[in-house]
């Protein structure tokens, strides 16, 4: 039987998908779960990367149980997934020695000080492209080294490895370990320019190199390994696409050209912006990152602004404040006012990300009145979600020297007519949505699909890419100024706000 279909595994921070797309890149099966947040302590985020496992396994074999497909129908499987989040486990054994400590995590806001204090943040964002951050995943790996016992004998032993999620689950499903660079541009190891782990880095942060996994092209002919025909696939199927989500959504986007950009919103809301072969060193606030690699082709760079909590703060508003039953209620009820009633919301639950990199920020919300209602608070956090798309485009902007004329976006939140409807808005252009949001899962089955020639080239991806709605902007640019004016000053209140005695 042909192949006629490529698998994508969406390894997200709220939940994992599984996706078949046909050669048109249309959706033909999908299956979707959630997986638990931890929350040991303020600050703290985990999930548990056996249950991510499992679900992953589930999503699989519902996805597959749609079209009742033969695992022979599947060409090829890409993988994307929540960068920065880090495992380690025993190879040996397969088990986790601890939760995976999710990229929100702010646990190791004291290393990085001590890190930026020693001076050392400028060498490191000269390699890496990144600040120092509690958001990458070195420190996080520290931690688990110096916090979990026994852990490093059994490193010293080659009883354990790294990985991100995408190493996790390739390592599940094909036995090999091994990441790819846009996964790698994420850890604070990896060197943008020699396309390597950095031995100065792995030294400065005590990481012995046989932890990490091997390195790949995002699209590799070569393959990451074949399915276990036990596994879920039921069958010995390449893996061969891997792309952390945020790049997935801009391959998936089809921004191959050196000045497309994409912003996705999801759990925090990601733009990228493709700079080609150009690898451009931000003063604004913008992390420099890898945007894909083709094997055959050569590696292309994006700047990337990256706000850590957008849709996040709706599934606060759902789960902690019980104000909204499900995400997409948030539309209706924030509809049945006109605006916020001066209400704004900064939720920096993990510090401020882009532009400002304010790993003391906390959440705030100002200008409430006894007239405020939940519904202006609703409405104000879908607002917070484009003021922060707005800060961090202006700074990828001023860092590329470049003006957007318009967006495209993609993401589980863009759903929400009215947030689009406000994102133009606020931006002052236009709003670009394609037919297919679920780019992320897209994006990972090109990778895998062009690894095997089940799409021929870029152009054939192209051709693919379908609009669904474009949102013009119909505020006049004095309530858009002022509106974002009452922003700076409202984020203004949130830095700071944690003083060096506070372990948070
Ligand atoms: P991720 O890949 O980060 O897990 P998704 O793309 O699946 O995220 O998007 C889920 C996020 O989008 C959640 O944080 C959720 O609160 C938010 N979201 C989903 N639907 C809506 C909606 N209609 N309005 C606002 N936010 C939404």
């Amino acid at each position: 039987m042909e192949a006629r279909f490529i698998a994508a595994i969406d390894q997200g921070t709220t939940g994992t998908r599984c996706m078949l797309f046909d050669r048109a890149g249309h959706v033909v099966a999908s299956a979707y779960e959630e997986h638990r947040q931890i929350y040991p302590q303020p600050g703290w985020v985990e999930h548990d990367a056996w249950e991510i496992w499992y679900k992953t396994k589930k999503v699989i074999r519902a996805a597959l149980d749609i079209l009742r497909t033969e695992p022979n129908e599947i060409a090829a499987i890409g993988i994307t997934n929540q960068r920065e989040t880090t495992v380690v486990w025993n190879p040996h054994t397969g088990e986790p020695y601890y939760n995976a400590i999710v990229w929100q995590d702010t646990r190791t806001r004291d290393g990085c000080e001590r890190l930026i204090a020693d001076g050392a943040e400028e060498k490191i964002r000269a390699a890496t492209g990144l600040p120092l951050a509690t958001y990458f995943s070195a420190t996080k790996l520290q931690w688990l080294l110096k916090n979990v016992a026994g852990l490093r004998e059994q490193v010293e032993q080659g009883r354990a490895v790294f990985g991100n999620i995408d190493a996790w689950l390739i390592w599940n499903l094909t036995g090999a370990h091994v990441t790819d660079f846009t996964n790698a541009s994420r850890t604070l190891l990896w060197n943008l320019r020699t396309r390597e782990w950095d031995d100065e880095l792995l030294a400065r942060f005590q990481i012995p190199r046989a932890l990490l996994p091997q390195l790949r092209a995002s699209s590799d002919p070569k393959f990451y390994g074949y399915t276990r025909a036990a596994g879920p696939f039921g069958a010995e199927i390449p893996v061969c696409g891997d792309l952390g989500d945020q790049q997935a959504a801009l391959f998936g986007q089809t921004c191959f050209d050196a000045g497309e950009a994409k912003n996705t919103y999801g759990t925090g809301n990601f733009i990228l912006l493709n700079t080609g072969d150009e690898i451009i060193k931000s003063k604004s606030g913008s992390l420099t990152t890898c945007a894909y690699s083709i094997e055959s082709h050569t590696t292309n760079y994006a700047l990337e602004g990256s706000v850590a909590v957008t849709g996040a703060a709706v599934q606060w508003l759902r789960d902690n404040l019980g104000i909204i039953a499900n995400a997409a209620e948030s539309e209706a009820l924030a509809q049945t006012v006109d605006d916020t009633g001066g209400v704004y919301f900064v939720p920096a639950f993990s510090g401020l990300y882009a532009p400002h990199w304010d790993m003391t920020a906390r959440g705030a919300i100002v200008g409430l009145s006894r007239y405020s209602t939940k519904a202006h608070l609703i409405r104000a956090t879908l607002e917070a979600i484009c003021y922060q798309t707005r800060e961090a485009l202006e700074a990828m902007e001023q860092d590329a020297d470049t003006k957007l004329t318009w967006l495209k976006v993609d993401g589980g939140a863009t759903k929400n007519n009215l947030l689009m409807q406000m994102q133009a808005d606020i931006l002052g252009i236009p709003v670009v949505r394609p037919v297919v949001n679920e780019t992320t899962a897209l994006g990972a089955a090109y990778a895998a699909g062009l690894a095997v020639g089940f799409w021929e080239d870029l152009e054939a991806l192209r051709a693919n890419w379908q609009l669904d709605r474009v949102f013009e902007p119909s505020w006049d640019k004095a309530r858009r100024e002022e509106g974002y004016a009452n922003w700076r000053r409202a984020v203004e209140r949130a830095r700071g706000w944690l003083q060096s005695s506070d372990h948070r």
